[in-house]
């Protein structure tokens, strides 16, 4: 077993061992071609099976139905914040967003640049604590869609529940949570990931677009930003990003082998269940930032009597060998972010330090 540090980075982050081992065995010389899968042409047969079979194991694993494509494009979660007003909101109609901090307001603002992105609601006024039920907010019901982000990974807020429109299209920025947990792909019109959280490397953005919409895309676009071209060239209209979608195929198919989204769900319970345990049974020494019903299992946030002890706990964690524990440059406070790869162990290892640093800096 090599070692491994204990990794709660947000992104990139912590990836599958069997993964980078894998990728690490074929990495000089792929498929028995005498060349590693980065040397050869995208347009071959062995990239093609790659990428093909990337794409039915992400359909198998999200029951993806042939009422989608999956894409793959470049540019990261924040490109799609601009492309999706830009093919799907037609200038003189709305799209409705929420507001559950950065990346959900990052979106809007685009949307605002390219016709009228509208705010529904917004937990700004509470420091991003929560995410909406959805009597909170109305929709007029003439909106083109409604944005929202499944996951905040600065605030570590979570949806556990799928918004209902009555009809109204929704987008949905998954890049913090997608492939944690079974989701019902029907309910969406568009879903879209940057790859680094639970998916694999950096470097390619996931989007399943339901095929009608893409009859809205205008021609006046750039190509390469242009989804219903993206989508007729199977994301091979330019050179796709060809090794992080090599390694989202195996991330995939090692996640099937686990089980599926059922199993990965029930693991990620389980370790979000013990650290927040060990923040609400800390006599209030931790204090976790998102309010219970709205709490993530990927990025638990909190942060303990004051700014100087987080600093402390982040310098002390280093040194016992766990990392990426510092919150956010713009809220502060410790993070930790526990997506699928992430081992129970690592976990455990963290809940234990946490107890330890407790009896250590409560003494004074
Ligand atoms: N959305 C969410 C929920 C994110 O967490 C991030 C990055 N942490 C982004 C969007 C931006 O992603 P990218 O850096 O790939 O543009």
């Amino acid at each position: 077993m090599p070692h491994r540090t204990h990794n709660f980075s947000a992104g990139p982050a912590a990836l599958p061992l069997p993964v980078l081992e894998s990728a690490q065995a074929n990495l000089v010389n792929f498929a028995g071609s005498g060349m590693s899968l980065m040397e050869m042409s995208h347009r071959g047969p062995i990239y093609d099976e790659v990428h093909n079979q990337c794409i039915a194991d992400l359909r198998t694993l999200l029951g993806i139905s042939e009422d989608y494509d999956v894409l793959f494009m470049g540019g990261g979660a924040r490109t799609q914040f601009a492309l999706i007003p830009m093919n799907l909101l037609p200038a003189e109609q709305r799209a409705a967003y929420i507001d559950t901090g950065t990346w959900a307001s990052g979106a809007l603002r685009e949307a605002g640049k390219v016709g009228h992105g509208e705010l529904l609601w917004s937990s700004k006024e509470s420091t991003y604590d929560h995410v909406p039920a959805d009597t909170d907010w109305n929709l007029q019901g003439d909106e083109c869609y409604l944005h929202y982000t499944s996951n905040n990974t600065i605030y570590g807020t979570q949806f556990n529940h799928v918004p209902e429109t009555d009809g109204v299209d929704l987008i949905c920025d998954m890049s913090s949570d997608i492939l944690s947990r079974p989701v019902d792909v029907n309910r969406f019109a568009l879903i879209y990931a940057g790859a680094q959280k639970n998916m694999g490397p950096a470097g390619v953005t996931l989007v399943i677009v339901r095929k009608d919409l893409l009859q809205r895309c205008s021609d006046t676009l750039p190509e390469v930003m242009n989804y219903r071209l993206v989508a007729a060239k199977n994301s091979m209209l330019n050179t796709p990003p060809v090794f992080p979608i090599y390694m989202v195929g195996l991330v995939a198919r090692h996640l099937i082998e686990l089980g599926g989204l059922e199993a990965v769900a029930a693991n990620n319970r389980s370790k979000a269940g013990a650290l927040y345990s060990a923040i609400d049974d800390s006599e209030g020494f931790y204090r976790g930032h998102s309010r219970e019903n709205s709490r993530s299992e990927m990025n638990v946030t909190f942060r303990t009597q004051s700014a100087e002890l987080d600093k402390l706990f982040v310098e002390e964690a280093a040194a016992a060998g766990l990392s990426g524990l510092k919150g956010h440059r713009s809220v502060g406070g410790l993070r930790a972010s526990i997506y699928n790869a992430v081992p129970l162990d690592s976990v455990h290892t963290l809940v234990e330090f946490m107890g330890e640093f407790q009896r250590r800096h409560s003494e004074k």
